[in-house]
């Protein structure tokens, strides 16, 4: 049986009826741009995430974007962010003129390591973007107190944790915006591009929403310079039925990793951790094992899909080889990066499909106690 990382198609099957309809709405409304599924998904969508103001953006680097635009973040600000994430994060504080400073990972939440945190901030530093990694809140008390502390903002990069919630709080309600990415793979995905920012701050919701729109409210009274970058109505209508099942399908993502850590609980690799106070919801399952790009051949030859996220920390990317970064400035991200792998995981798979994926994997990376033997990598 081959196991794929994802099935978008499958989740489409469930839900077809719903979303054929309302594709065929939008066509027949020709409601492309604006309109009222848009206005309903923005309504429904900072409702979930328990919060006044949602504005629809084109994808969600642009939501970082527009967000720190918004909050006046420009050239000569440095603006801290994660060095295990997405080029997006930093992408995002470039476009927005600002400087971008990395911090390296917490070696068990993956998330940004809050004492190298606290000795990043300068004078310079305006911002801090955290970044809730695969689905597991930022240790967002801690990052909230160091930023009231020194008087910056914080931007929630969200793109990959819609619904986690940390001290009973739901992340995007704890900094002064927070940004969603709709890529159709992510926990709520579109058919296509979008993103989102949400926020309590009206005039931060006006703003953004101007910069989002060609700097304007009304049709021609552009009184700035803004770009062009909009949730679409079909994506907004497609999004907005797919909202009604996050719940449920962050739910069987859970389940999924409930399994997944009933069955690994022998085998010779290192668990993702889950906060004893977070709601973690699992945009991705990633595990750490030694020789990790030959145990992913092995899956792949088994008909395993696996990805790795991500394979190169962005201080050491070829787009930031100008910071001068080295290894040292960044070693769990240095030394994770060699390790990280990230199994199959989406809200339909069956038990099956995950007991066929960890048989493999134990027979790959061996089994603590002899639980069982292993025949494969060492
Ligand atoms: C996906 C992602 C983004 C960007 O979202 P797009 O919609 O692809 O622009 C930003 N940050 C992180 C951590 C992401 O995973």
């Amino acid at each position: 049986m081959s196991v794929p990382f994802m099935d978008l198609k499958i989740q489409y099957q469930s839900i077809k009826s719903e979303i054929d309809d309302a594709i065929a709405e939008i066509i027949d409304n020709t409601a492309f741009i604006g309109g009222k599924a848009l206005k309903e998904f923005e309504a429904a969508f900072s409702e979930f995430c328990q919060l006044d103001h949602c504005i629809g953006v084109g994808n969600g680097t642009d939501a970082l974007y527009i967000a720190l635009r918004g909050l006046g973040v420009g050239p000569g600000d440095e603006v801290i962010t994660a060095a295990n994430s997405f080029v997006a994060s930093s992408e995002a504080i470039k476009m927005a003129g600002a400087q971008v400073v990395f911090v390296d990972c917490d070696p068990r939440s993956y998330c940004m390591d809050i004492a190298k945190l606290t000795t990043s901030i300068t004078s310079k530093t305006k911002a801090i973007m955290p970044v809730h990694l695969y689905g597991q809140p930022a240790n967002m008390p801690a990052i909230m107190e160091l930023a009231a502390r020194h008087a910056l903002y914080v931007v929630e990069d969200a793109a990959q944790a819609h619904g986690a919630e940390i001290g009973g709080k739901r992340i995007g309600t704890w900094g002064d915006a927070a940004c969603f990415s709709f890529y159709p793979g992510k926990n709520l995905g579109a058919y296509g591009d979008g993103g989102a920012i949400v926020t309590n701050d009206a005039e931060l919701a006006r703003k953004t929403r101007m910069i989002a729109n060609h700097g304007r409210m009304s049709k021609y009274d552009h009184e700035i310079e803004g770009v062009n970058s909009r949730l679409d109505g079909l994506q907004a209508a497609i999004l907005k039925v797919k909202l009604e099942h996050l719940e449920d399908w962050t739910e069987q993502r859970r389940r999924v990793v409930g399994s997944y850590r009933d069955h690994l609980a022998d085998a010779r690799l290192e668990l993702p951790e889950e906060g004893n106070d977070s709601r973690h919801v699992y945009h991705l399952f990633v595990v750490r094992c030694k020789e990790r790009d030959r145990v992913r051949e092995y899956l792949a030859d088994k008909g395993v899909s696996t990805g790795v996220h991500y394979p190169i920390g962005l201080p050491f990317l070829k787009a930031y080889e100008h910071l001068g970064h080295s290894n040292e400035d960044f070693p769990v991200t240095a030394a994770y990066q060699s390790q990280l792998l990230s199994l199959p995981l989406f809200p339909e798979m069956t038990e099956d499909q995950i007991a066929e994926v960890c048989d493999h994997l134990v027979a790959v990376v061996g089994a603590h106690k002899g639980a069982r033997q292993s025949h494969g990598v060492k």
